[in-house]
C-alpha cells in the first residue's frame, strides 16, 4: 500500500497489541466521610485484560489468574524499542500531554485536537504547579512483550506492561541494557529479539510519598523485574567463555600469527596459535598437539573449544529460535 503523507508514514512497525498487563486494580473504597470513591491498589500478581474475551480466557487457562512471574519474549532489537518511558498527564477526557520530563512531544490543544509540536511542559516551566491532587504528569514504562501461551493459542501480537513505579522504571530499563550489551557484545545482529525474558513481581520496601503533603513513607510494595531466562544466560557464559579462551593473553590480536587469520577472523584463533606469548593456564590443558612455534604455521585445524565467535552467534540465534518453539510447544 503506497503510504498517506502525514497519515501512514511515520507509522511505527508493529502488530496491534491483544492485551495490556497490570500491576493494580481500581477497588471501591470510601472516604472518611463516607463519600464512594474508586481507589487503585497494588497487587501481588500481574492482571491482564484484553478486549478480546477469547485472550482473556487463554490467559486464564496458560497463564493463570495471579501470575506472580511470567516467561515473556522481546520483539524489539534494543531496550529503548522494547521499554518506552514518558511523564503522562491523563484527565478524565484523555492524555492531556506527554513530555520528556521538560518538552512535550504531544499535548492536547483547547481545541481538543492533539498537537505533536515540541513545547515546554508546564510543570518544567513553572507554568502549572503540582499538588496531592493534581500531580500533573508523571512517569509510566510501557514494555512491549509477546506471550508465548497466547501465540501458540493462535493469538498473535504484542501485549503492553504498563508501570508507573520509578523503581520499576530504573531497574527494568537497567537490566534491558545490561541484556543488550551483552548480546551485543556477542555480535548477535537480532539484539533483544527472540530472547526469553522472565518478569516477575517482587515485595520491596520503598519510601513513597504520604498522603500528608511533603511527606514520606516506608511501605511494601510489589515491585516489577526482569531478567532473562537462566537458560539463555547460560549459554551467553558460555559463548564468553569459548571467546575468552579463544583470545590470546593480552586480549588482542596474536602478533606473529597473521598468516594463518583470515581478515576480520582475528577473534577465531586456536588456542595454540599464539606460541610467542605466555599461554593462559586456563588454555594449556585444551591445547592439544603441536609444538609452540610450530603450530603457527599449520593450517588452521577444525578447532574444538575455539570456533569462530560469529558461528557462535548463529547457533545463539538458532537456539533462540529454538527455545520460542520449545516455550511455545505442548507438554510445557
Ligand atoms: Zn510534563
Amino acid at each position: 500500500m503506497a503510504p498517506i503523507i502525514g497519515l501512514t508514514t511515520g507509522v511505527t512497525p508493529g502488530f496491534t497489541p491483544i492485551g495490556s498487563i497490570r500491576k493494580g486494580m481500581k477497588v471501591s473504597a470510601k472516604t472518611k466521610e463516607g463519600k464512594d470513591y474508586m481507589k487503585m491498589v497494588d497487587l501481588e500478581y500481574f492482571r491482564f485484560t484484553s478486549r478480546n474475551p477469547d485472550v482473556e480466557a487463554v490467559w486464564l487457562r496458560d497463564v493463570g489468574a495471579e501470575p506472580q512471574s511470567l516467561q515473556v519474549i522481546l520483539t524489539h532489537a534494543t531496550a529503548n524499542e522494547a521499554f518506552t518511558s514518558w511523564q503522562e498527564e491523563w484527565s478524565a477526557g484523555g492524555m492531556v500531554h506527554q513530555c520528556d520530563g521538560q518538552t512535550m512531544v504531544k499535548h492536547r490543544l483547547p481545541s481538543g485536537r492533539m498537537s505533536t509540536a515540541p513545547a515546554p511542559c508546564p510543570y518544567f516551566a513553572g507554568a502549572a504547579e503540582r499538588t496531592i491532587k493534581n500531580p500533573g504528569c508523571k512517569q509510566v514504562g510501557r514494555l512491549t512483550v509477546v506471550i508465548p501461551q497466547l501465540i501458540k493459542a493462535g493469538h498473535v501480537g504484542p501485549v503492553i506492561f504498563e508501570t508507573h513505579s520509578i523503581h520499576d522504571l530504573l531497574s527494568i530499563q537497567a537490566a534491558l541494557e545490561e541484556a543488550e550489551s551483552q548480546v551485543a557484545a556477542a555480535g548477535n545482529p537480532m539484539g533483544l529479539r527472540g530472547i526469553p525474558f522472565r518478569l516477575w513481581r517482587q515485595a520491596d520496601e520503598i519510601s513513597t510519598p504520604s498522603t500528608e503533603e511533603g511527606k514520606r513513607v516506608r511501605r511494601e510494595k510489589w515491585l516489577v523485574k526482569i531478567a532473562p531466562d537462566h537458560v539463555w544466560v547460560a549459554v551467553q557464559y558460555q559463548i564468553a567463555q569459548r571467546a575468552a579462551l579463544s583470545l590470546p593473553a593480552g586480549g588482542g590480536p596474536a602478533v606473529g600469527a597473521e598468516d594463518d587469520v583470515e581478515e576480520g577472523e582475528w577473534f577465531a584463533l586456536p588456542e595454540n596459535d599464539n606460541p610467542d606469548e605466555e599461554p593462559s593456564p586456563s588454555t594449556e590443558p585444551e591445547t592439544a598437539g603441536g609444538t609452540p612455534g610450530e603450530s603457527g604455521k599449520e593450517e588452521a585445524p577444525e578447532p574444538k573449544t575455539s570456533e569462530p565467535l560469529h558461528s557462535s552467534c548463529t547457533r545463539t540465534a538458532s537456539f533462540l529460535l529454538g527455545s520460542l518453539i520449545v516455550l511455545i510447544s505442548p507438554n510445557r
